[in-house]
Parts: structure tokens; C-alpha cells; sequence
């Protein structure tokens, strides 16, 4: 039986850099705050609280201290408010997403109607339509685009996507939007990383009988992940532990594909690994 471990698996640069930043804070200063997980993988979010990494639900639940931002980014009315209390703060926001707050502005100052692709309940998408002006919308790919818009038709559109959203998705519903207006800006601000990942799940589910794919069950990227594996490859099963896996998914395999999410530390893929090999001696 081969195990073949997708090469653009475990931290992305965004991840890493702001797991980084809230270490060196936490060492420098103390206990340090974030408002909601830093990165989306609870067992990495737990290894981070013994380091005085801790996880607030609400910014009125401190007084004082360090708050670092998140990977996915705070609403504008969250950071204002911090910033009011004298709270100090690091931003550990990942580049890309920035980079679409700033492409919401760019369209805002130039007069476009923004319409943002992703999942409204996701908090990069709070954080970037906070910028945005309140007739903008956010657009989930599967939606009835007629009822959620009550476009006027001769209004310009300017169109950005959540980062980790598929490239099929955003020009299936960017053309869909075409008939709502005859001018346009489009900005694709998919992740190169999550691209990546994306064709490697694609990849790698063509050639194997059993898909694991590890990462937060509140990983947005590590769910599209799975959701891509499983259309190709239906024995496809997504897991955050080694603990879940069961040796009956292993039966008459030859090859098992592994990818992880964004924000799955090597550690956990690791551990995976050596279950399997361990599950694929026990399979009966
Ligand atoms: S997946 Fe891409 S956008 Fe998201 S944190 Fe990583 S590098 Fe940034």
C-alpha cells in the first residue's frame, strides 16, 4: 500500500507568519488576546493557549493587554473600538487578505457596487465587507444570483472573491453576473496557495482509492479541499486527528492520497501518517 503525502500540505505562508507574530508577542509581553481562533485548527489553537496565546469571543472581555489579529482579519468596527480602549495591537492579518480589503476600497472610492463571492458567515468575509459600503453584497457561488441582487441594470459592478475560493466557482458566478451590467472591475483575489492545493486534491484523488484530508472542520480551505477530493474520489474523509481514522476505510487499497488545509501543522500529518501505516497492518 503507498501513502502519498500532497507536497503543498501543512502551514501556508499567512498561517505561519501569524502564528509566528503572536509567538514573538507573547514571549515579548506577556499574555496576548486574539478575537476568535487565530488560524482555523482547534489542536493548534490549544497548543497556542499553554503559550499564553488566548482566544476571546468579544473584545469587552478584556481591559488591558495585547490583542493580536487574526489571520482571517477583525471587522473595522472591532478595530476601532480596540483602538479607542488603548489596547495595544499587532496584525497578523494574512497579505492577500488585506489586499482584498484594499481592492474593496479601490472599487468603493471609484463608484462600483461591490460584490464580494464567498461565504457571508466566514470571518474574512465580515472582516473585508466591513470596509465595504452597506449596498455592497456578499454572494455565495451557489446562490440564485436574481434574488439576492435587485441590481439596477445600468449600475457598474465591481467584483473580488474570498480567498479560498475555487477558480471554477468565482468564473461560473462572475459570469453569471455579467447580464447585471454592461461595466465591470474584477479583481481575482483567490489565494495562489489555495489554487494550489486545489489542483493537488484534484490531482491526487485521480489516483487514489481512499482521499484523507486533514484540517479544521471549520477550515474553509481544508472543507473545499474535501469537497473537490470527494466529487472525484468518494471515499474521501476528513478528519482533524489521527484518533479518527478507521482501518476499514483501508480495505482492497492500494493507494492513499493525504492533503492537509492551510492551517494543519506537519505534526498532525505526521501522526496521521504512521496511524495508517499502522490501521493498514490491522485491515482485515
Ligand atoms: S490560505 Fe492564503 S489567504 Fe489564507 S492565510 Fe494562507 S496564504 Fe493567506
Amino acid at each position: 500500500m503507498r501513502i502519498i503525502v500532497a507536497k503543498n500540505s501543512g502551514f501556508c505562508f499567512g498561517v505561519r507568519r501569524a502564528i509566528n507574530l503572536a509567538l514573538n508577542l507573547s514571549e515579548k509581553s506577556g499574555d496576548v488576546y486574539t478575537i476568535g481562533p487565530i488560524i482555523h485548527n482547534p489542536q493548534v489553537v490549544k497548543e497556542l493557549s499553554k503559550k499564553g496565546i488566548n482566544v476571546i469571543k468579544k473584545l469587552g472581555n478584556i481591559r488591558s493587554g495585547n490583542i493580536i489579529i487574526r489571520a482571517h482579519g477583525i471587522p473595522r468596527q472591532t478595530l476601532e473600538s480596540a483602538k479607542k480602549r488603548g489596547i495595544k495591537i499587532l496584525d497578523a492579518t494574512c497579505p492577500y487578505v488585506t489586499r482584498s480589503k484594499k481592492y474593496v476600497e479601490e472599487l468603493t472610492g471609484e463608484g462600483y457596487r461591490v460584490i464580494i463571492i464567498g461565504n457571508p458567515h466566514h470571518p474574512e468575509m465580515k472582516y473585508i465587507a466591513s470596509y465595504a459600503p452597506r449596498d455592497s453584497v456578499i454572494l455565495k457561488p451557489e446562490e440564485m444570483i436574481n434574488k439576492k441582487l435587485r441590481l439596477k441594470q445600468s449600475r457598474k459592478l465591481g467584483i473580488i472573491t474570498q480567498t479560498t475560493q475555487s477558480p471554477e466557482n468565482f468564473i461560473k458566478t462572475t459570469s453569471k453576473l455579467l447580464n447585471y451590467s454592461n461595466e465591470f472591475k474584477i479583481f481575482n483575489t483567490i489565494c495562489p496557495d489555495a489554487t494550489n492545493r486545489q489542483t493537488e486534491a484534484v490531482k491526487l484523488a485521480k489516483r487514489s482509492d481512499v482521499m484523507i484530508v486533514i484540517g479544521g472542520k471549520n477550515s474553509a480551505n481544508t472543507n473545499r479541499l474535501a469537497a473537490i477530493s470527494k466529487e472525484i474520489q468518494p471515499n474521501t474523509y476528513h478528519i482533524e486527528m489521527a484518533n479518527e481514522i478507521k482501518s476499514k476505510w483501508f480495505k482492497e487499497t492500494d493507494t492513499i492520497g493525504i492533503v492537509a488545509g492551510a492551517s494543519t501543522p506537519d505534526w498532525i500529518i505526521k501522526e496521521v501518517v504512521n496511524k495508517i501505516r499502522d490501521s493498514s497492518k490491522t485491515v482485515k
